[in-house]
């Protein structure tokens, strides 16, 4: 039987209450509660390489007593579960306490390779945090979660994991729309698995109660268990802290722009201190590559959340984590400027590095490199064009003996529609500038391809691929959330048989709810 740990709750101040009546929480990072049992649980899926990570046994966790423990049905013995508290900064306002309002982390696991993993189930019910909702998720989200986190980590993108999803049996109330038609769903709980959940709005819910004290509890936890090399807590320590949250979450974005996710809410509680991607709730992929797109029907009208505002919202998010630091750093306001320019150099210099080996470059050496990049994305932005299915072309064109001479069909595949001749003889252009600048590398062109082929995915989670296999589930078939799991754990490889999961968006996808908007209902 696995062995759990408490450390968090055990080095830091909780809620001297475990019920779970609504109410404000003060002077305290958690709240034990217990996940409210649910009433006919059944394991949908799991993540084999979860299940390696956390040194368990796959024939174990399909057993009838895991599934209960990740239904939140029963417990280990040696968990405690809590939930944490936090607030945050939500569409650019401070929202006050938000807190786990249906997550209950379960407990701390020491895995095979050293590293201690929170256990934490989503949707496994109410929680003092959950104000007027339900502390339940549905299956649609949580297939959207399970499958996402997933094919985030094969593509090599920092992330939360998932280690198991199941079906609760049970069901929950939803207006989708929020259009007044509310309708009962099947309701689901993920088992999600990170060193820990602590958000940039941990830390600015201390600050924002002046509750010093419990702020510097906060950071000593997270600097001296997950940032040790950062030597011991003190001013110093903290500013660089801070520094390497700028770093890794610049280095996230960067990261995100390259393989055309778009999270959709990134408000201040949805930002993870360790730099990984943390809840997938309206997340997408961008299809046809538009900077202004986002998922996200509750941003429709503002587009905050854009997939080209991303990047600048990662930089006023770390601000916030710098301004709620300020009373360790003591009110040292450079130090807010350093992190920022911090976070500006990586993103910059990640962002260049990413879409330079995008196209088989190197790295971008001269103004005219840096022309090239922006030249291809300015094009690419003109017409409907799929990003995926661009970048995965390019490294077919690269093997071509000359330079093309017309506009290749692998790219035309790309299209969404007719585009007009002009753009073609741009693009064209384009190609040719690339191709010729490609020939600089002094590498073997096949060599290139297969270096462009190993960071230009031919698979990612497109949003009409995690609403078929939304549907199918729905209709009781699974098939399709397993498909898309075992496709998504290769991202990068040709997969012979499996085309249609790297197709184009189809045509009825265009703006059917799920495959091109969601709103925040899960
Ligand atoms: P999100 O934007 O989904 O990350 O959620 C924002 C806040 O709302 C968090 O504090 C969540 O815990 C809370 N929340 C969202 N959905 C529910 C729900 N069904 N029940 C309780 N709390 C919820
Ligand atoms: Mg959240």
């Amino acid at each position: 039987m696995p062995q759990f740990t408490s450390q968090f709750i055990e080095s830091t101040p909780g809620d001297p209450l475990s019920d779970t009546r609504p109410r404000q929480v003060h002077g305290a990072l958690w709240s034990k509660v217990q996940p409210t049992p649910v009433s006919a649980p059944r394991l949908v899926a799991f993540s084999p390489e979860v299940v390696r990570l956390l040194g368990l046994d796959e024939a174990a966790l399909q057993s009838a007593e895991w599934v209960q423990v990740l239904s939140g049905n029963a417990l280990w013995p040696g968990m405690v579960p809590y939930s944490a508290n936090y607030g945050g900064h939500q569409f650019g306002n401070w929202a006050g306490q938000l807190g786990d309002g249906r997550a209950i982390v379960l407990g701390e696991l020491l895995a095979p390779d050293g590293g201690r993993y929170e256990l934490q189930l989503k949707g496994a019910g109410r929680t003092p945090y959950s104000r007027r909702a339900d502390g339940r998720a549905v299956l649609r989200s949580s297939i959207r979660e399970f499958l996402c986190s997933e094919a985030m980590h094969h593509l090599g993108v920092p992330t939360t994991r998932a280690l198991s999803l199941v079906a609760t049996g049970d069901t929950v109330i939803r207006d989708m729309f929020y259009d007044g038609h509310p309708e009962a769903e099947p309701g689901a709980i993920v088992c999600r698995v990170a060193p820990s959940f602590l958000r940039f709005g941990n830390f600015e819910l201390c600050t924002s109660r002046g509750d010093v004290a419990l702020l510097q509890k906060l950071a000593d936890y997270t600097v001296t268990q997950f940032f040790p090399e950062l030597g011991k807590p003190s001013k110093d320590t903290y500013a660089a802290f801070f520094g390497e949250v700028a770093r890794r979450t610049a280095k996230l974005i960067a990261h995100w722009q390259a393989v055309g996710f778009v999270h959709g809410v990134m408000n201040t509680d949805n930002m993870s201190i360790l730099g990984l991607t943390i809840d997938y709730g309206p997340y997408g992929w961008i299809d046809d590559f538009d900077p202004g797109w986002t998922p996200n029907t509750t941003d429709a009208d503002q587009r905050r959340y854009r997939y080209g505002n991303q990047p600048a919202i990662g930089m006023w998010n770390v601000e916030r984590l710098g301004v709620a630091l300020m009373p360790l750093l003591e009110g040292d306001e450079t130090l807010i400027e350093a992190g920022l320019l911090e976070y500006d150099r990586t993103f910059e210099t990640e962002l260049a590095a990413r879409f330079a080996a995008k196209l088989g470059l190197s790295s971008l050496g001269d103004k005219a490199d840096f022309d090239l990049v922006n030249g291809c994305i300015a094009w690419l932005a003109e017409e409907e064009t799929d990003m995926t299915l661009f970048f995965r072309g390019l490294s077919r064109v690269v093997t071509a003996p000359a330079a093309p001479v017309e506009f290749p069909a692998v790219l035309r595949e790309a299209f969404y529609g007719q585009v007009p001749e002009p753009h073609l003889a741009k693009g064209l252009q384009w190609l040719t500038t690339w191709w010729q600048r490609t020939r600089r590398e002094g590498v073997a062109p096949a060599e290139l391809a297969r270096r462009m082929d190993a960071v230009n995915p031919k698979y990612v989670l497109r949003n009409y691929l995690a609403q078929e296999a939304i549907d199918a589930a729905h209709a009781g078939d699974n098939s399709k959330v397993h498909a898309l799991l075992d496709v998504m754990r290769r991202p990068f490889d040709e997969q012979p048989g499996r085309e249609a999961y790297a197709a184009r968006r189809p045509d009825w996808a265009r703006s059917k709810p799920g495959c091109s908007a969601l709103s925040c209902s899960s």
